[in-house]
This record gives C-alpha cells, sequence and structure tokens, in this order.
C-alpha cells in the first residue's frame, strides 16, 4: 500500500447499517459538511446484480457471477451509478435486482472485485463517506470514524416504503418488512463480511431523530480524531 492510498484511507467515514437505518441521507449530510465526495457501494452491488440478470445467469453460480463482477465497467459518482457506459440509476433500485442483491454479494469473488474497486476510489479521490455493510469492519478498518446505525423495523420498513412511492411503486408496509427482514438476515448470517458493527463504530440509533442532529455528531466525532491526530 502506497503512502497516498493509505492516507486516503484514513480519510474516510465508513457508514455501515441495514436498508432503511438512514445511511444514505447522513452520509451526504456527512460528505456535504466534510467536502468529501460519498460512495454507496450498495449501488455497487445492485450494478453487479443488474448485469447478472441482464445476462440470464444464475445469480447463485459463484463462478460465473464472479467472471461477470470483474468484467463490467462500473461507476458510482454523484448519485449516478453506470455499467459499461449506461446509466443504470433507476434499474438498480427495481425490485427484480432487490430480490438478487443478497445472492450475488454472498460471493467471496464478488466481495475481492467489488472491495478492491472500493478502495481505489478512495484513493482516488483523497478519502470519502464511504456507506454500506461491512466498510468499518473490512474495506476501511483504519476509516478516521466508523459509524454503524440503526433503526427500529418499524420505521425503516416506513423509509423503505416511501423511497418506493417516490419511485412510483406502490407496495403494503407489512410486504417491504417481510422483505427487508429476508435480505437482512441473508446479509447477517453470510460467511464473508456479514452485516455487523465494527468493534470500535459509534452505534447510532435514528429511529425519530431528525437527520441534521446525527450529521453534526458525525462531523463533531471526525473533526475531533483530526485534531487528535
Ligand atoms: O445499501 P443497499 O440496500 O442498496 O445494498 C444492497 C445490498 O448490497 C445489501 O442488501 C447487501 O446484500 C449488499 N451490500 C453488501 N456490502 C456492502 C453494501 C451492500 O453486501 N458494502
Amino acid at each position: 500500500m502506497t503512502d497516498a492510498f493509505r492516507d486516503a484511507a484514513r480519510r474516510v467515514v465508513a457508514i455501515d447499517g441495514p436498508s432503511g437505518s438512514g445511511k444514505s441521507t447522513i452520509a451526504l449530510g456527512v460528505a456535504e459538511a466534510l467536502g468529501l465526495q460519498m460512495l454507496d457501494t450498495g449501488a455497487m452491488y445492485r450494478a453487479v446484480t443488474c448485469a447478472v440478470l441482464r445476462a440470464h445467469a444464475d445469480p447463485t453460480d459463484e463462478e460465473l457471477v464472479t467472471t461477470i463482477a470483474q468484467a463490467v465497467r462500473l461507476d458510482v459518482t454523484r448519485g449516478v451509478t453506470t455499467l459499461d457506459g449506461e446509466d443504470v440509476s433507476g434499474a438498480i433500485r427495481g425490485p427484480e435486482v432487490t430480490a438478487n442483491v443478497s445472492e450475488v454479494s454472498v460471493h467471496p469473488g464478488v466481495r475481492t472485485e467489488l472491495v478492491a474497486k472500493q478502495r481505489t476510489w478512495v484513493a482516488h479521490h483523497g478519502g470519502g463517506v464511504v456507506e454500506g455493510r461491512d466498510i468499518g469492519s473490512v474495506v476501511f478498518p483504519d476509516a478516521r470514524v466508523k459509524v454503524f446505525l440503526t433503526a427500529s423495523d418499524e420505521e425503516r420498513a416506513r423509509r423503505r416504503q416511501r423511497d418506493e412511492a417516490a419511485a412510483s411503486r406502490t407496495v403494503a408496509v407489512e410486504a417491504v418488512q417481510a422483505a427487508m427482514a429476508r435480505r437482512d438476515a441473508a446479509d447477517s448470517t453470510r460467511a464473508v463480511s456479514p452485516l455487523r458493527a465494527a468493534d470500535n463504530a459509534m452505534i447510532v440509533d435514528t429511529t425519530g431523530r431528525i437527520p441534521e442532529d446525527i450529521v453534526a455528531e458525525i462531523v463533531q466525532a471526525f473533526r475531533r480524531v483530526e485534531g487528535s491526530n
């Protein structure tokens, strides 16, 4: 690892947590406050899933799915995700991708490929606010600040339902909650890089709190560590 790479890796705020915990909103707020770029790693796993589905590949076929993950050209910048140059920002939020993404992200070969891409992205941007499931525990264990967001099941389901409604998809809150529980179980019990809080992460329950407060808390923690270095 070069010095520049190591320095960039330290200018990272790692934000992990299950879906609906508020990661995207909080990560965006923290990135704006600190003048850093934000990387949504879930969008990367979703884009690979999109490529797998388009190739009519079986998401459980580890070898084939890994080959696809290695072959595609992915870019996630300022909220726009491209797959081999095509904007797939809308497609990766669709129900087919959401239903298959945990299956695709379980494969060690896929994770190795995407973790390398995430580290390159951070080196290229001189740091960043990186959100996902394994950022503080695996991808950037030396991140300056690590945050693990949680929220009550009901609130997480309501937030997801709002996202779906914003994309003109009507889903009952019970259905959202059931699908979320399935994805949480798959993400938390997989053998490689399961969803979990890093040992020294700040654990923040976002239920009923306004995002601005949480952003301020994280920015303060970043500045404190920065000042002590
Ligand atoms: O964050 P989002 O809900 O878009 O993530 C979609 C899926 O991508 C997660 O359910 C998980 O299976 C996978 N993921 C992952 N590791 C990450 C980010 C996302 O396995 N760092």
